[in-house]
C-alpha cells in the first residue's frame, strides 16, 4: 500500500502533450492560455477625456476660485464620445468635452463641468487644474506591441474584457480532458425509481460529473453498469475510446463481486497502483492505457467525492495546464478534540469558521463514508497526517477549502 504522497506522485508524473483548441473568448473563461496576447493597438487609440467637462487649456485659468472665477469662451463645437474634434481651441476658449472624448488640438487638461458654470456663450471656471488633470493619454493603459497576457496563464473575466479591448474574438487555450464517468453495482437504480429493500439510488455518477462540471468542463455519464465482467469490459472500452479521463466508481474492493480490476486487466490496462493508505478512498486504483486515465474510486459516496478531489481534480488541472493544481489549502485550527488513528492519511470533513482573522474548523458529524450528508455539510476537508495520533483542540491542521 503507498502514502497518499506517493500516490498524488504517480497521479501526476505523466508527461502531458497538451491539446489546444481555438474558442470565442467569452468560452475561454477558466481556460489556461494557450498562446501570448500581444496588443496590436494603443489603448486607449488617443488622448481623452476622463470626465465630463470643459476642455481648456491649464495656463487660461491659473489662479482661478470659488470668488474669482475665469471666464472662457466657449467654442462653436463640442465633443461628444465617439467624435472627432475639427476646431483647433485658441487660448481664452473652452469647449465642452464628454468623458472618453478625444481631447481637441490647443487643449492640455479638462475641468469638471461641477467646478463650472455654463452661460449662454461662456463658462465660469471656478477652480485651477494641472496641465494633463482629467485626461486619460493615449496607450497609457495598454502599448502596441505589449505583451498584455501571456501562455500559461489562467483566464478571469477581466482578461476576457481585456481581449475583447484589444480586438480578440477568438483565442487559443489547453483543451480540457473529456471525462467519462461509470457507475457499477448491481444494488444501484436510477435516481427516479422507488427505493426497494437492498438497493441504493446511484448518487456516486451525479456528485462526480458535478465536481467535474464545476470546474468548468464536460462530462459523459455511462450509467449503471451491472457487476457482470463482461458487459464491465464493454463498456469500459466504450467510455475509454471516448475519454480522456475514465472514471469508474464502485466494485474495485475486495469482494466477490468486485470485477473493475479484472475488466481493466482484461483489455489490457496497466495498473499503476491500487490501495492508498488513507480514510476514506483506501482501496482506489489507478490505471493508465495507452495516453488514457483510469480512476477506479471504492463506491462509498464519500469516498468517491474525497478522491475525486484528492488525485482527479490535480489531474484535470495539470492537463489543462493549470501551474496550482491544489484547491486552495489553509492552516486553520482545531475547535474541539479530534479522535483519530495514527499510520494512514485520514481526510475528514469539516466546516469552516472565522474568529479574529483566523481559521477554525469543527467536524460536519458522524464520518462514515457511506454518509453524504457528512460531504453535503463540509466547507473543507482536514487532512490529518500519517504520523499524528488524536488531534487536540486548538492544534493547527491544513485544510483544503471545497467551497467559496
Ligand atoms: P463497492 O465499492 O462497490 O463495494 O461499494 C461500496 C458501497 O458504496 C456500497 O454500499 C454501495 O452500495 C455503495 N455504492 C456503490 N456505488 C454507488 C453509487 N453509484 N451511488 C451510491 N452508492 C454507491
Ligand atoms: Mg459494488
Amino acid at each position: 500500500m503507498i502514502s497518499v504522497k506517493k500516490a498524488l506522485e504517480k497521479v501526476l508524473e505523466t508527461k502531458i502533450k497538451s491539446r489546444k483548441t481555438k474558442v470565442r473568448i467569452l468560452d475561454s473563461l477558466g481556460f489556461v492560455l494557450a498562446e501570448d496576447i500581444v496588443s496590436k493597438d494603443d489603448i486607449p487609440v488617443c488622448d481623452n477625456s476622463a470626465m465630463d467637462g470643459f476642455a481648456i487649456r491649464a495656463l487660461d485659468i491659473k489662479g482661478s476660485e470659488k470668488n474669482y472665477p475665469v471666464r472662457l469662451v466657449l467654442s462653436s463645437e463640442d465633443i461628444p464620445a465617439g467624435k472627432l474634434p475639427k476646431e483647433k481651441i485658441n487660448p481664452g476658449f473652452c469647449t465642452p468635452i464628454m468623458t472618453g472624448a478625444p481631447i481637441p488640438e490647443g487643449c492640455d487638461a479638462v475641468i469638471m463641468k461641477e467646478d463650472t458654470q455654463r452661460e449662454a456663450k461662456s463658462v465660469l471656471v471656478f477652480k485651477e487644474c494641472q496641465v494633463g488633470e482629467n485626461i486619460r493619454y493615449r496607450g497609457e493603459d495598454i502599448k502596441r506591441g505589449d505583451l498584455v497576457l501571456a501562455e500559461g496563464e489562467a483566464i478571469y473575466p477581466a482578461d476576457i474584457g481585456v481581449m475583447a479591448s484589444l480586438g480578440f474574438n477568438e483565442v487559443l487555450v489547453n483543451s480540457a480532458p473529456a471525462v467519462g464517468i461509470i457507475a457499477t453495482g448491481d444494488e444501484l437504480l436510477e435516481v427516479e425509481r422507488d427505493l426497494t429493500m437492498g438497493m441504493v439510488r446511484d448518487s456516486n455518477s451525479y456528485s462526480l460529473s458535478a465536481q467535474v462540471k464545476e470546474m468548468g468542463i464536460e462530462y459523459l455519464r455511462y450509467g449503471i453498469i451491472a457487476d457482470d465482467l463482461k458487459s464491465l469490459e464493454k463498456n469500459i472500452e466504450r467510455a475509454l475510446a471516448e475519454n480522456d479521463i475514465l472514471i469508474i466508481s464502485g466494485g474495485v474492493s475486495v469482494g466477490d463481486y468486485d470485477f473493475v480490476k479484472d475488466s481493466l486487466k482484461n483489455i489490457g490496462a496497466k495498473q499503476i497502483f491500487w490501495k492508498v493508505n488513507q480514510k476514506p478512498g483506501k482501496p482506489i486504483a489507478f490505471y493508465k492505457h495507452k495516453d488514457k486515465f483510469i480512476f477506479g474510486l471504492p463506491g462509498n459516496p464519500v469516498s468517491v467525492m474525497v478522491c475525486f478531489e484528492i488525485y482527479i481534480r490535480p489531474l484535470i488541472r495539470k492537463i489543462m495546464g493549470y501551474k496550482d493544481l491544489s484547491r486552495p489549502v489553509i492552516p486553520a485550527r482545531a475547535s474541539h478534540d479530534f479522535k483519530n488513528k495514527k499510520g494512514r492519511t485520514n481526510f475528514v470533513r469539516v466546516v469552516i469558521g472565522k474568529k479574529d482573522g483566523q481559521y477554525f474548523f469543527s467536524s460536519t458529524g458522524l464520518q462514515g463514508s457511506g454518509m453524504l450528508t457528512s460531504m453535503a455539510k463540509a466547507d473543507g476537508i482536514a487532512v490529518f497526517p500519517e504520523d499524528i495520533s488524536d488531534v487536540k483542540k486548538d492544534s493547527i491542521v491544513e485544510v483544503f477549502l471545497l467551497k467559496e
